[in-house]
């Protein structure tokens, strides 16, 4: 059942791709080193790259992602621009040793996903081709019902300088998304900026009854209070933490020197983000990052590095020389912030990240030689663009966004089947039996009036299996059409199943449920319903 509901997504892939004009290929899995070595990322990947060796101790691996193999296919198959553009993609399993994988398809080490790489001769027609690719992106999740946004994103590891993430809204999902209701604008919320909605402040307290404060953390606090002359203000804690000197591992150093200390100032009642903190200057202090922590007795005024946060409300003045401020916005965003694009107001939803587009340029064209000799013979390297759809993490997404207490609620265009039979009854007096004859006579009824409805049609006939574990299973799978026959029908049974078929007239009225819906439909109007249906498939 799963796997042909992970068919039809990729048939839905499939169709819009095609629609397009990309070609579907095969390409292997096990990649050789030296295609890793070449593009640098056998060293860059770290512990996340799947690796083996063989008998002649050669390494391999097994393949996360394709910019390596396929730049080097294409660079020996192009050698004009009449050869250009060139739009490949392939569906297939893919391999990463996830640290820790969770949530069954979301982050596995062997996962189903959809990578599209395009070749142009230009920028702008990769650019071009780009937009192309997001819009089919969207149409693909929008035939799949599937509530989503799109988000600018780091370029990452695989680099490139315009990137995006297809996130789709998902109670489970592992990203914070915000994304405004007006302008479409979405960011993951370490990335998003916005204008923060803060309450009204009042008049300001008198300041100066903080700076009697004597020692350690009163003293520092009270000195805060006193240079910005404003006590609502949150005053978070921060660490510097620096990584592993292994730069293919982001696990902070345990025993890291704590050197570098500062505070956050922000409004009262927000969160920080640290991510958003500029790292400090000196060159080995990159690799880390900031971490909150409560003010204690650690801290001290001298030389105190401080971010304040640019709605804090406050202003600068009277900063010690020593101290070291730096401004801007430092907040998490939060639902009803307001939107800097347009008037809309920002919401933060939970999202499953199930897609990423990136425009690479040269950087895999330069190191595979992936060249083209223009119009005047001048030879220039391909331009290129990388496009990946997590198939299982959609497959995912649809089931938790889709189900209830009682089973699985797909839409029509991936449910494993579109209808079932499910005759009732128990084998006493061969009844289970008669109503299996009915159910088959019926199938061969609809698969004839339907065009491809056989395809679609199954009839659950498990004659030993009571009515109840017959509806709750016809629940459980998410068919959405069910046709239910109970002991009513056996008055159409007949030794001879012609004389079944007689009986099936076109006035007979039958128990449907469709969805959660119980509703009585003539065979001629259920033979219209599954025709619509069968035409809206892809
Ligand atoms: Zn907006």
């Amino acid at each position: 059942m799963a796997l042909r509901v992970l068919e039809k997504i990729q048939r839905v892939i499939r169709y819009e791709l095609n629609l397009e004009g990309s070609s579907e290929i095969a390409m292997p899995m096990l990649h050789p080193a030296s295609l890793w070595k070449k593009s640098g990322r056998w060293s860059e990947m770290g512990p996340e790259l799947m690796r083996l060796t063989d008998r002649r101790g050669s390494d391999y691996c097994l393949g996360p992602t394709h910019e390596e193999v396929i730049t080097s296919l294409v660079a020996d198959e192009i050698q004009s621009f009449r050869n250009l553009p060139v739009r490949l993609y392939q569906i297939d399993r893919k391999f990463r040793d996830e640290i820790r994988p969770r949530f069954g398809l979301i982050r596995a080490r062997e996962f189903w996903m959809k990578d599209l790489y395009s070749f142009d001769k230009t920028p702008s027609d990769a650019v071009a081709w780009y937009n192309v690719m997001l819009k089919s992106y969207s149409n693909i999740l929008n035939h799949l019902g599937l509530r989503h946004v799109r988000a600018l994103a780091d370029t990452g590891a695989i680099g490139g300088s315009l990137s995006h993430e297809l996130h789709v809204i998902s109670e489970i999902g592992e990203d914070n998304i915000v994304h405004c209701n007006g302008c479409g604008y979405a960011a993951n919320d370490e990335k998003a900026v916005g204008r923060l909605r803060l309450p009204e402040r009042t008049a300001l307290p008198d300041a100066s009854n903080h700076s009697n404060a004597v020692g350690g953390v009163n003293n520092l606090i009270g000195k805060i209070h006193d240079v910005f002359g404003d006590s609502r203000i949150q005053i978070v804690g921060l660490r510097f933490k620096r990584y592993q000197a292994d730069t293919t591992s982001k696990a902070i150093a345990a025993s890291s020197p704590i050197d570098l200390q500062g505070v956050a100032l922000l409004p009262e009642g927000r969160s920080i983000n640290t991510i958003k903190l500029p790292k400090p200057e000196a060159p080995d202090s990159q690799a880390g990052e900031w971490e909150a922590c409560k003010v204690d007795s650690t801290f001290t005024i001298d030389g105190l590095k401080v971010f304040l946060d640019q709605d804090a409300g406050l202003s600068e003045f009277s900063v010690p020389q020593a101290w070291d401020v730096a401004g801007g916005q430092f907040c998490l965003i939060e639902q009803g912030d307001h939107c800097l694009d347009c008037s809309g107001t920002l919401n933060v939803d939970k999202g499953i990240e199930v897609g990423h587009a990136f425009y690479l340029g040269t950087k895999y064209s330069e190191k595979f030689g992936c060249t083209y000799k223009d119009e005047y013979n001048k030879k220039s390297y391909v331009e290129m663009g990388c496009y990946g759809l997590g198939v299982s993490r959609i497959l995912s997404a649809m089931i938790e966004n889709n189900h209830d207490a009682r089973g699985l609620l797909l839409p029509e265009i991936v449910a494993p089947y579109l209808c079932c039979i499910v005759p009732l009854g128990i084998n006493k007096d061969q009844i289970a039996q008669k109503l299996l004859d009915v159910a088959d006579v019926l199938h061969a009824r609809l698969s004839d009036a339907v065009p491809n409805l056989d395809q679609e049609l199954v009839v659950d006939d498990r004659t030993s299996l009571g009515a109840g574990k017959k509806l709750a299973d016809s629940e459980l799978v998410g068919i959405p059409i069910r046709i239910i026959l109970g002991n009513d029908m056996l008055q159409i049974w007949s030794e001879d199943t012609d004389a079944i078929s007689r009986k099936l007239q076109k006035g007979l009225s039958l128990e449907v449920v469709i969805g959660r819906e119980k509703c009585s439909l003539t065979l001629e109007e259920l033979e219209i319903k599954l025709g619509e249906s069968m035409r809206a498939l892809i």
